[in-house]
């Protein structure tokens, strides 16, 4: 099993990289990354990054990566693209590769466990969660029709898939020419079978500052609980 953690975008909507921005005071990657570190279920982990980050994130897992193997390779123009160059790197040994995003540093040990066990008999599971809102389908803001909220759901990372399926769903993107915002969209026009598991509202994506001033919150929590609990 390969972990493969996007992290080579340029910040675009955020303002600035936000990658390596320290999150109560570690960088935003490294609080990604501590659960995927103590998986039992996950053997190596690949962190895509920006060309120019390559070297110095390789310098720094050499201290982090607690016996497990880490590898670090350059992102493309896409998610996509990074994520191919991550799936290219994993061993040839791994079947399954779990894709998380670095822009979710909330993601938990749990989170991952059942995104892996979930892919056992589909070909790939991605973690989401149901809408609470209704959704409006619209152009131009003018609303075109309302969707199902039943049947509707907000996907997240962790996603799971079988390997060779993916690697045929990235070449059949990159022929035909088709973008996806997940990878599971890629492998939905192949006709694979995905299946969701219910994620977590903490495992939230770290777009603009509001998120960024939510994380913080989230980190602060999350540190007080543990001081307590260290103290019981
Ligand atoms: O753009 P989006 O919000 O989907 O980004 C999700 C994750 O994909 C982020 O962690 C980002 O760093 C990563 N990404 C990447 N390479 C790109 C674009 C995004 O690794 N070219």
């Amino acid at each position: 099993m390969s972990a493969i953690i996007p992290a080579a975008g340029s910040g675009e909507r955020f303002g600035e990289a936000k990658q390596f921005k320290l999150l109560a005071g570690r960088p935003l990657l490294f609080h990604t990354l501590k659960p995927f570190l103590k998986s039992a279920e996950i053997d190596e982990i690949i962190i895509v990054v920006p060309r120019d980050d390559v070297e110095s994130t390789h310098r720094d897992m050499v201290s982090m990566s607690a016996g497990k193997t880490v590898k670090v390779v350059a992102g493309g123009n896409r998610r996509q693209d990074s994520v191919k160059n991550g799936v290219m790197a994993t061993s040839k040994e791994s079947t399954l590769v779990c894709i998380h995003d670095a822009a979710r540093p909330f993601v938990t040990q749990n989170l991952i466990q059942q995104s892996v066990s979930a892919c056992g008999n589909v070909d790939g599971a991605v973690v989401a969660l149901p809408s609470c809102d209704t959704v409006k389908y619209s152009e131009n803001d003018i609303v075109e029709k309302t969707l199902n909220r039943k049947k509707i759901w907000l996907a997240q990372t962790p996603q799971t898939f079988n390997k060779e399926k993916l690697l045929q769903a990235l070449d059949n993107a990159e022929k035909k020419q088709l973008t996806g915002t997940d990878e599971s969209a890629l492998m939905e026009v192949m006709g694979f079978g995905i299946k969701l598991v219910t994620g977590d509202s903490n495992n939230f994506k770290i777009t603009n500052q509001d998120d960024w001033d939510r994380a913080e919150a989230v980190a602060s929590q999350l540190d007080d609980t543990q001081a307590q609990g260290k103290t019981l």
